[in-house]
């Protein structure tokens, strides 16, 4: 079945890279507070935990965001595989692309939050040519001047599926926020990496915001204070996720997230003063 989120003149369509079932919490290695409640958090999203210690089930959400007559893919996922850092996922786009009928020649934009190994992988066919023919792909400059300047040699997975689009001609490196189609405007939201963006979808009082890895799990939507290990700068980090998690209570943004529980969708909701993430 296609998942599909409708927000302002917009559709959204979830196209799953797959999941994997991590061997630490959320958090990534990052010093939280004591005392939090894994337990109650898995029993309110059992997918997004596993086993007796409620470890963390990533999930590697891509999207598809159709307005105004454009396509925008945001995110490629982990590729091929298999992709050591979770548990040798194989990625799933192309299959979960072919059963919501979506074909790569329909993709305008190619929109990347940021440039880590599990957000980039499907970008390139084995011969070396782009996935989607049609398309510029988008990133934000200062995450090429992080992995594939200042790193010197660059990560291999830049090497394998970054760097070449810019010598195909393909790479659009952009600053700031902008539109990247009707309803579809780039927000800078660094902290995880420095040139990391979300995509703000539909129109004022009907929109979601796609948020990359400002928000993986549904606790850091109760917890946004808290810090997320894999977040190159922690405490620009956590000034995001708060910032962020406040405007989607304020604005009613339903939030999709690069990590959540598939179809990765939801709302802020406030439950005895306490936010919690609501699926949808
Ligand atoms: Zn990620």
């Amino acid at each position: 079945m296609t998942r599909r989120l409708l927000v302002g003149g917009a559709e959204i369509i979830s196209l799953p890279d797959g999941s994997a079932a991590l061997g630490g919490p959320p958090t990534a290695g990052a010093a939280v507070r004591p005392g939090v409640d894994w337990a109650g958090y898995h029993a309110r999203h059992p997918d997004g935990f596993h086993g007796p210690d409620h470890h963390w089930r990533v999930h590697n959400g891509c999207y598809l965001v159709r307005a105004g007559g454009a396509s925008v893919l945001v995110d490629l996922g982990v590729g091929r595989g298999p992709y050591p850092r979770y548990a040798g996922l194989e990625g799933a786009l192309p299959r979960s692309m072919e059963r919501a009928g979506v074909v790569p020649e329909e993709v305008d934009v190619v929109f990347f939050t940021h440039a880590h190994p599990d957000h980039v992988g499907w970008s390139l066919k084995p011969d070396g040519t782009p996935t989607f023919p049609r398309a510029r792909y988008v990133l934000h400059r200062a995450d090429w001047e992080e992995y594939a300047v200042r790193r010197s040699p660059p990560p291999r997975y830049v090497e394998r599926f970054v760097a070449p689009l810019l010598a195909l001609g393909v790479l659009e490196l952009m600053d700031g926020e902008r539109a990247l189609a009707e309803e579809v405007v780039a927000l800078h939201t660094p902290g995880h990496t420095p040139g990391h963006m979300s995509v703000l979808v539909g129109r004022a009082g009907d929109r979601a915001v796609i948020t990359g890895d400002v928000v993986v799990s549904p606790f850091y939507v109760s917890e946004p204070e808290q810090p997320f290990g894999s977040d190159i700068d922690p405490q620009q980090g956590i000034r995001t996720r708060v910032a962020l998690v406040a405007r989607a209570e304020a604005e009613g943004l339903r939030l999709v997230g690069g990590h959540m529980p598939e179809p990765g969708w939801g709302e802020v909701v406030r439950v005895n003063g306490r936010r919690w993430f609501r699926a949808l």
